[in-house]
């Protein structure tokens, strides 16, 4: 009884041992963000404003296919847009990286090949910004890492290298294909004013993005959004003038 008494403290006195061990790593955790706590200090996820703006954002393209179909419904209904894009497919697809500053949207730095580790960080973010100088004559500001993952080490080199994280406030997951009336319901209930909103026009077929662009769209029109890029939202932050 005494060695069974002794083995349960111990084994009890070993759990609570990891579960500290683990409470403390997960708190001292170097990495700041993952797809779901996007809220990380020292990044550009929102603006302080009482002002009715959002800003779409829409990652990894261009895209041959669903990047041509965004830009046709954003210039029907007169709204800009920002564009996180992607060095290799700015490198195939220049002319529509021509088009989109052309009418007016803001073009930013989504990395080159979209590596979620990023172990070639300001390389690839140096060469995305090189072949948007190269296609429109502009060089991007804003950097948003691949997934949202970032590490501290990672923002202090991307500031030194003179961009900014841009993360997002509303995710509207059209990454996972929840069908289109579940992405316009993801934007619609987490929308406030000065929100960043999360969108894709690259990396698999976004058909369900394209057909909820207008219904989103229309529906923060009706609430009384107005729609700006990235800069123009940075440039209304009450906390920053
Ligand atoms: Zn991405």
């Amino acid at each position: 009884m005494l060695i069974y008494v002794l083995t349960r403290r111990k084994i009890i006195l070993g759990l609570s041992v990891m579960i500290i061990i683990g409470v403390i790593s997960y708190l001292t955790a170097d990495s700041l963000t993952a797809p779901s706590l996007v809220r990380a200090p020292g990044t550009y996820y929102m603006a302080h404003t009482q002002e009715k703006v959002v800003a779409l954002t829409f990652d990894d393209g261009p895209d041959p296919i669903d990047t041509p179909e965004v830009l046709d419904i954003l210039k029907e209904k007169g709204v800009r847009a920002t564009f996180f894009v992607l060095g290799q497919a700015v490198q195939e697809n220049p002319n529509l990286l021509k088009r989109l500053a052309k009418e007016g949207h803001e073009i930013e730095n989504h990395s080159f090949n979209h590596d979620y580790q990023q172990h070639q960080l300001l390389t690839e973010i140096n060469q995305t910004d090189q072949e948007v100088y190269a296609a429109t004559g502009t060089h991007t500001h804003f950097y948003r890492p691949p997934g949202g993952f970032l590490t501290k080490w990672q923002l202090e080199n991307i500031k030194k290298n003179g961009h900014i994280v841009a993360l997002w406030s509303v995710d509207s997951k059209d990454w996972r294909n929840p069908g289109v009336n579940q992405i316009v319901k993801n934007v619609l209930d987490n929308v406030f004013p000065g929100a960043i909103i999360l969108l894709h026009d690259g990396g698999f077929h976004r058909t369900q993005t394209v057909k909820s662009l207008a219904k989103i769209i229309d529906s923060l029109k009706k609430q009384g959004y107005r729609f700006v890029t990235l800069s123009e939202m940075k440039a209304l932050d009450t906390e920053l003038k």
